[in-house]
């Protein structure tokens, strides 16, 4: 969670007890002169870093203590409220720091992270460890139903003492022992997972006749696996990959065995059936028959096309090998390759016609104008505002003659910025109360803060004489940020933890993944995608061969992602402890759901970090839960008629502005006026 806010109360205390003149320069130690209450920028030093995370961790702790230690019997107000609202500092100095640490980093920011990150840690620690903090929020919860709540501030309470629970704050005493010594044996085992994988994956590297090397990192190894044409270099190097970290000195099968093991146990102790239900229960699939359910029903579809690309790639092989193709099998080692040989000649963009259509420039506008049609804001451009980059571009964004938020776009590739594209927030939308002195229920005594967005990508750099030009998934990257940007901007809460785009896992990806179905539409590119020199809009020809290009080869990329997302569901839904042989295991279930041998789960058990060490165990399904919500959700304005439908864009704004404050499922179907359905998700993937 990123949040900014400093005010004038805190700024106040905090001057009185500066002891020197070095806290005054501090900006975080001031309130910011800047419009907007910008973070200014232009003063922070990386000197500035470190003393003002030791006092807001130091400022929050004295905060939590006076909540822990105050005389009055526990409230909404003086508890719930007061640790809503504390760490404000903290939260602002985080915020700057983390996002310029991304795209301005240096090795004095690597040295702060590094000293900042154990100390962070323990003082989250601290706090959701505090058992007296977490009997004042207990008590207020269950006495919630007298407190006369408004439904977001019932969803306040219900979050942060759902959080503390989660953390294992209602853990029995004699079990809270082993409860702790679980937490620290899985994250001592994930780390030596993702360990072993790192170093398995580095340990390998070979030297190609050409004098060049294949190694396994997948931005080598796939395109190599698409093109070397020597049929038993595949097959040595597929097995390389694909057989990491399943014996020997970096062998995870052990690890795999123990982490499902006590995972479960950990989720028993929470009282939990599954790891997959305690993980579970705080996203929108609620359960994993929901999860199955969801997943299921693009199985068979997608399969299906599977067995058709493999026909192709089959005979493929027959024909180079000059044989009958049935005294051969395609492997899986063959299937990159005749995939994209097939691909080249069938479905190849030529990037040289492509780009042309999709400068920068013109692409931006195009996000700018569906936010105009949908939404009816306006993006002006701010030259004079507070930049951390020359780079970054400023836009002040208004809803009719109110400005509702600041949006950062910071483009270009630079040697301090890390690769990959990506949103986040400087300072998130929420009411701030007027005094934090005395917290009440009464929103008018709140005023509205609004948000500061920031968008970063890797696009190329215009030169003297071309200005950026995109290929087509860059302009869906650019929509894909620009659509969270707009969860961020339009948010409409009160409280800051629930805000914008604060909202679970399984359900943050759809208003990104929402906006690359009105970039990739004929119709809106033909309203945004016109040649850099000429101005004429792209050619119908050319917008076919994009469409055809987007479905080629689903079969396989559905079927791999859907066997991982299975099999991670398949570990975590046991129930009772188990020896677990992860290599006989995935074998079992891959068998049971019918995969075809030419395929195999796009990652293996012995080097699946996603659900091992990064965070998605048993939320591997989110990438196919998100596109069948996306593909549903779009689908709504195209079968009404009407791209930029007014009724349905206002009621797809309510699901944006109200971030969590509101069951997102619920919103969903306000939205939707049904529950989602996987068809126009197959529809799109051209499986129907
Ligand atoms: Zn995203």
């Amino acid at each position: 969670m990123k949040r900014t806010l400093i005010l004038a109360a805190a700024a106040i205390v905090l001057l009185a007890g500066c002891k020197n003149k070095k806290d005054m320069d501090n900006p975080f130690f001031s309130e910011w002169n800047t419009p907007y209450e910008i973070p200014d920028f232009g003063r922070i030093k990386t000197e500035h870093y470190m003393p003002a995370f030791r006092e807001g961790m130091k400022q929050q702790q004295a905060e939590i203590d006076a909540i822990v230690n105050n005389p009055e019997a526990p409230t909404f107000e003086n508890t719930i409220l007061a640790f809503e609202y504390s760490g404000q500092l903290l939260n602002e100095v985080s915020a700057v720091f983390f996002n310029l640490s991304e795209c301005e980093n240096s090795p004095e920011m690597e040295a702060i992270e590094e000293e900042v990150t154990p100390l962070l840690s323990k003082h989250g620690d601290d706090i959701a460890l505090n058992a007296a903090l977490f009997a004042r929020i207990k008590a207020v919860y269950d006495q919630r139903e007298s407190l006369g709540l408004n439904p977001e501030q019932m969803r306040l309470l219900e979050k942060h003492y759902k959080d503390f629970v989660r953390g294992g704050a209602n853990v029995p005493a004699d079990q809270q022992e082993r409860f702790r010594e679980l937490n620290t044996r899985i994250a001592d085992l994930t780390m030596r997972f993702a360990q072993n994988v790192l170093k398995a994956t580095n340990a390998y590297s070979k030297e190609l006749p050409d004098g060049t090397k294949v190694t396994l990192d997948m931005p080598t190894w796939e395109p190599f696996m698409q093109t070397c044409p020597d049929r038993a270099l595949r097959e040595e190097v597929w097995h390389a990959f694909t057989d990491r970290c399943k014996e020997g000195e970096f062998d995870n099968t052990k690890i795999i065995d123990t982490l499902v093991n006590l995972r479960l146990e950990r989720a028993n102790i929470l009282g939990f059936p599954t790891h997959a239900d305690w993980v579970l229960d705080d996203c929108l699939a609620k359960t994993p028959a929901a999860v199955y359910d969801c997943l299921n029903a693009i199985w068979n579809p997608a399969l299906k096309v599977a067995k058709q690309e493999r026909d192709i790639y089959q005979k493929m092989l027959a024909s180079d090998l000059r044989v009958p193709t049935s005294d051969l099998r395609l492997q899986p080692w063959d299937w990159r390759y005749y995939a994209e040989r097939y691909r080249v000649e069938k479905y190849a963009l030529d990037d040289a016609e492509v780009r042309p259509y999709f400068c920068l420039d013109s692409v931006r506008e195009g996000a700018f104008m569906v936010a105009n049609r949908l939404y009816g804001l306006t993006f002006t451009e701010r030259t004079d505002l507070p930049t951390y980059d020359p780079e970054a571009r400023c836009f002040e964004v208004k809803d009719g003659e109110q400005t509702i938020g600041i949006l950062y776009m910071d483009f270009h590739p630079r040697a301090s910025k890390r690769s990959g594209a990506w949103m986040t927030e400087f300072r998130g939308q929420h009411r701030q109360p007027l005094n934090t002195e005395h917290l009440t229920l009464n929103t008018e005594d709140y005023e509205n803060v609004i948000p500061i967005i920031q968008v970063v990508c890797n696009f190329t750099k215009p030169t003297e004489d071309k200005p950026s030009l995109l290929n087509f998934d860059e302009s869906e990257t650019l929509f894909h940020e620009f659509g969270h940007a707009l969860h961020g901007l339009l948010s409409k809460c009160t409280y800051p933890s629930l805000a914008g785009t604060n909202v679970p896992r399984d359900f943050v990806e759809l208003p990104s993944q929402v906006m690359e179905n009105w970039c990739r539409h004929p119709q809106v590119m033909k309203l945004y995608a016109h040649h850099y020199q000429t101005g004429a809009p792209i050619p119908d020809e050319l917008i076919r061969k994009i469409e055809a290009a987007a479905t080629y080869g689903q079969g396989f990329a559905t079927t791999e992602l859907l066997a991982a997302s299975l099999l991670d569901m398949d570990y975590y839904t046991i129930t009772e402890k188990q020896h677990i042989d992860p290599l006989a295991f995935e074998e079992e279930h891959m068998q049971k759901i019918g995969l075809i041998p030419e395929i195999i789960s796009r990652y293996r058990s012995p080097y699946f970090q996603h659900i091992c060490t990064t965070g998605y165990d048993a939320g591997y399904y989110s990438y196919t839960w998100t596109a069948i919500l996306d593909a549903d959700a779009f689908d709504a304005f195209a079968e009404s008629g009407d791209l930029f439908n007014p009724e349905l864009a206002k009621k797809f704004r309510h699901l944006l502005e109200s971030g969590n404050t509101v069951e997102p499922m619920d919103l969903y179907r306000a939205f939707r006026g049904k529950d989602p359905s996987p068809k126009a998700l197959l529809k799109r993937k051209g499986m129907l």
